[in-house]
């Protein structure tokens, strides 16, 4: 076994890497940004040594310094986890020419699977499924029309050297697809320096099921079952589980044979995952499901595979690099339970699930789930690197036991001021549907209005907001509110802001049932920040605040219409914000002068910071 192991990566992976090498009694050496000196996975490593400024070009991805690093520490082994440069065959290759140990996929693998059509004419080649369509190197619009229309409509129109859900286009019919191709072209071109494209049948009711493989170096690969992957927002997974709701015992064997083949084909050795699309419309069905493509790297999810197989997936992996063979052979593994992963985000669902950044004044994950996380209390949450947090898991006798869990679970998480998608999350989780197993790729988009959380708050959430106030004013509220309930002439009205905005609230002290915690209150793993109402408020219930503007997320200024001493009136345009391509007015509540102004045209903005004060007349 390997003696000592550099974990080329940060955050939650890092994090999860060490642990097992902990235990196998590997010294661990961690490499950071300056942004990242002060996270977790730096304090938990046995040596930590810096690579360079925040951003990733500069630091996780400079191939040079993290080399650098191997040999000032003296390690004799290179973890990449997944993302930076997990499936970069070329910095595989500048590992073992160091003469030091790869944890990752054989460079030729890598390559391989890199380029979508070549593996797809590979996977065929092998015996594998693959998505009826074209992959040929004939590229004029002509012919790729002629292949589309014989395809038959709905077609996807994908870049081969695409990736995250990037250049990709579904075309309705004939007449729309020369439009739909030369778009796609510019995207692939300048997203990928590469504008040839395959046309494949767009599957209706997608699932996406992948299988985990693992292969060693004598030749032997074997798979851990399948996992369901289908609640994805943008082609991006959330909620991941396995086993896949509706597999039975022969659809299972079909698709996990032919991920071994898959893997065979290519000589894999180490962990990978084989991607898998299913038509199901009619149920999972063997002959609908087909190869996608292969990710030759561990994913984010694999603690789903672990809870079913009872197996520590890192554990494989460094045995595998250290030339040790497979832990188990096929008959050796089975599935115990359901387990599920929700994956939390610091976004905010919201405005759009804009990420959102800042530091983690207070964050409380369940104890009641397997957790792992990237960041603790009082971290920073940067905008350098993807704004996962933490990752959710549970593991239950039954599907249903399994996600009542993990609901419960997602239900306790407390985190301010950033913003996270666990309201979401439950929503989610407690969609009939979802809990029926009826999911496909479509389903969040299907359902947007149930799963994002309103602007407004809970009933449960005013009344506790309101019962906090009256308990700081008089310490025995509950006599208070008794002799509310005696004399019905008093009036048991509340004036609370949550969520910056006025509230009257009718207090019911039965109703309030929500954990609070220094003016925040925590209901369903959202987050409302309370306070007595201000000065200048202009009326409850109306939503016109006090007239302080503040940034409704991290952003630009890119316009400033007014100035200060200026009168204004209702609805008056004031200041523009842009994040993420997305652009955002702030206009004037109320009709009154501008009393403060504090943002100027292209400076930075942090979530909540006041941007300008309108004073009301009179
Ligand atoms: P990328 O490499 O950009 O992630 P993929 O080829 O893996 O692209 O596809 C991403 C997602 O797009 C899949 O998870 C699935 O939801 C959807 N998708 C891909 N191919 C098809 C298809 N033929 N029909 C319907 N949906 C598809």
């Amino acid at each position: 076994m390997i003696e000592s192991l550099l974990i080329a990566n940060r955050g939650e992976i890092a994090r999860r890497i060490i642990r097992t090498a902990k235990w196998l009694g590997i010294r661990t050496i961690a490499v950071h940004s300056d942004a990242d000196a002060g996270m977790a996975f730096v304090r938990e490593a046995d040596e930590a040594l810096p690579i360079g400024p925040a951003p990733a070009r500069d630091s996780y991805l400079r191939q040079d310094r993290i080399l650098e690093a191997a040999r000032r520490s003296g390690a004799r082994a290179i973890h990449p986890g997944y993302g930076f440069l997990s499936e970069n065959a070329e910095f595989a290759e500048a590992v073992m020419a160091e003469g030091l140990v790869w944890v990752g996929a054989p460079p030729a693998a890598i390559r391989a699977m890199g380029l979508k059509h070549a593996a797809k004419q590979r996977m065929i080649a092998a015996g594998v499924p693959v998505t009826p369509g074209y992959l040929g190197d004939d590229q004029s619009p002509e012919r790729l029309q002629r292949e589309a229309d014989a395809i038959g409509y709905p077609v996807l129109v994908k870049a081969v050297a695409g990736g995250g859900g990037k250049g990709m286009r579904r075309v309705e019919r004939s007449a729309d697809f020369a439009v739909a191709l030369a778009s796609c072209r510019r995207e692939a071109s300048s997203s990928f320096g590469d504008d040839r494209v395959l046309i494949e049948k767009y599957i209706l009711s997608p699932r996406h099921i992948e299988v985990q493989v693992f292969g060693d170096s004598k030749g032997q690969v074997v798979h851990l079952f399948e996992r369901d992957c289908s609640l994805q927002r943008r082609h991006q997974k959330v909620i991941e589980e396995a086993p896949a709701p509706g597999m039975d015992a022969l659809t299972r064997d079909a698709v996990c044979q032919a991920a071994v083949k898959a893997a065979r084909a290519v000589n894999y050795i180490g962990a990978g995952t084989i991607e898998f699309i299913a038509d199901a419309s009619e149920g999972l069905r063997a002959d609908r499901i087909w190869f996608m493509e292969m990710n030759t790297r561990l994913q984010v999810e694999h603690p789903v595979t672990e809870a079913i197989t009872g197996q520590d997936l890192v554990e494989w992996q460094l045995r595998i690099a250290s030339g040790e063979p497979l832990p188990l052979a096929q008959d050796q593994l089975s599935i115990t339970g359901w387990a599920m992963e929700a994956r939390l985000y610091a976004e905010n669902p919201a405005t759009g699930f804009l990420p959102s950044i800042g530091r983690l004044d207070h964050l409380r994950l369940p104890d009641t789930l397997r957790i792992d996380s990237g960041v603790e209390e009082g971290d920073e949450v940067t905008p350098h690197y993807d704004p996962m947090l933490a990752k959710l898991i549970s593991h239950g006798a039954s599907r249903q036991e399994t996600v009542h869990k993990l609901c419960d679970g997602v239900r306790k998480v407390e985190i301010w001021p950033v913003h996270s998608n666990a309201g979401f999350l439950v929503r989610a989780l407690a969609h009939p549907d979802f809990l029926a197993g009826a999911v496909d790729t479509g389903f969040i988009e299907r359902h947007a209005k149930d799963l994002v959380p309103p602007g407004k708050p809970a009933e449960a959430v005013l009344q506790a907001a309101a019962t906090a106030l009256l308990q700081k004013r008089s310490p025995d509220v509950w006599a208070m509110l008794a002799g509310f309930r005696l004399n019905a002439e008093i009036d048991r009205r509340v004036a609370v802001d949550v969520g910056k905005w006025p509230y009257l609230v009718q207090v019911n002290p039965a109703q309030a049932t929500v954990r609070t915690e220094n003016g925040v209150l925590f209901h369903d793993g959202e987050a409302w920040e309370f306070a007595a109402p201000r000065a200048g408020h202009s009326g409850y219930g109306s939503g016109s605040g006090d007239g302080a503007i503040v940034a409704p997320m991290p952003g630009i200024i890119i316009a400033v219409s007014v100035a200060e001493g200026d009168v204004v009136k209702r609805g008056q345009p004031l200041i523009a914000i842009e994040a993420m391509k997305m652009e955002q007015v702030l206009q004037a509540p109320f009709d009154g002068t501008v009393a403060e102004l504090k943002a100027c045209l292209g400076s930075q903005v942090v979530e909540g910071s006041l941007l300008v004060r309108i004073e009301g007349e009179g």
